[in-house]
C-alpha cells in the first residue's frame, strides 16, 4: 500500500513539475510583457537569475559582463527594422537589396530571439565603450572583449548559456554574433513552439515596411537560414 502511494506521488510530481511551459503566441513574438529586473535588464527570471550568477563569477576573474541588449519587443524590433530600412534605401539600395543587408544582423519584427527573455548581448563593463560595442573584431585575438570571450568560452556553458551565432563557415543566415548569448533550457522549448506558429500569417498581417517584398521563397529560405542555422546545441 505504501508503495503505491509513493507512486502516485511520484507520478504527480511529474505531471506538475516535468512538464514543460507552455508559451503563448504573444510570449514568442514579442507582445507579451517581460519581467523587469534591477538594471533595467528586462529577462526571464530564470535566465536572470543564471545570469547574475555568471556575472558575479565572472567579476572573480576581472571580467564585467554587461548586458546591452535583454528583452526587445515587436514594437522595439519594429523600431530597428524601419530605422535600417530607410538608411539603406536612401543610400540608393533596392527593397531587396535593403531587406538583405538588413537580416545580415537584425531580425524581421515578430522572429527575434531577443522577443524570448533567454537571450543576451553582452560587453565587458569594465572596459570603455567604443562607438560601436557589438562588431566581431573586438572580440577576436588583440580586440577589447577578448579576455571576455576567452572566459566565456570556458564559462558560460557552465551557467547555461550558448552562443547562436557561431563562426561556423558553413552556416548560413545571421553573420557571426560573438555577443550573442542564449539561455538553452528556456530557448530550445521556446524555438520548437515558435517553429508550431504560422509567422508568415503574422507578418504579412503586420505593417513593417518592406514587407510587400516577403514573397513566400524569401520567408522559407528566412526561417531555414535565419531562424534555424544555429549552434545544433540549442535545437
Ligand atoms: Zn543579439
Amino acid at each position: 500500500m505504501y508503495k503505491i502511494i509513493s507512486l502516485i506521488v511520484l507520478f504527480f510530481y511529474v505531471v506538475t513539475f516535468q512538464q514543460s511551459e507552455i508559451f503563448s503566441k504573444a510570449d514568442l513574438i514579442g507582445k507579451a510583457s517581460m519581467v523587469q529586473h534591477e538594471n533595467e535588464y528586462n529577462l526571464r527570471t530564470e535566465v536572470y537569475d543564471a545570469f547574475v550568477l555568471m556575472q558575479s563569477e565572472a567579476l572573480k576573474d576581472g571580467i564585467n559582463i554587461e548586458i546591452v541588449s535583454s528583452y526587445r519587443s515587436f514594437e522595439h524590433q519594429k523600431r530597428i527594422w524601419t530605422r535600417k530600412y530607410n538608411r539603406f534605401i536612401s543610400s540608393g539600395l533596392s527593397p531587396q537589396k535593403s531587406i538583405d543587408k538588413i537580416i545580415e544582423y537584425s531580425t524581421i519584427p515578430g522572429t527575434s530571439r531577443h522577443h524570448w527573455g533567454t537571450d543576451i548581448d553582452i560587453i565587458d563593463g569594465n572596459i570603455m565603450k567604443p562607438k560601436d560595442v557589438l562588431l566581431a573584431r573586438h572580440f577576436i585575438k588583440g580586440g577589447i572583449y577578448h579576455d571576455l570571450k576567452k572566459w566565456l568560452d570556458i564559462n558560460a556553458e557552465n551557467y547555461g548559456f550558448c552562443l547562436v551565432y557561431t563562426d561556423n563557415v558553413d552556416r548560413k543566415g545571421f553573420k557571426y554574433e560573438p555577443w550573442h548569448f542564449s539561455y538553452k533550457v528556456t530557448s530550445r522549448d521556446m524555438l520548437e513552439e515558435f517553429l508550431k506558429i504560422d509567422i508568415k500569417e503574422i507578418l504579412l498581417n503586420e505593417e513593417i515596411i518592406g514587407s510587400n517584398y516577403f514573397t513566400k521563397e524569401f520567408l522559407d529560405t528566412y526561417v531555414i537560414n535565419n531562424v534555424l542555422d544555429i549552434n545544433p546545441d540549442l535545437k
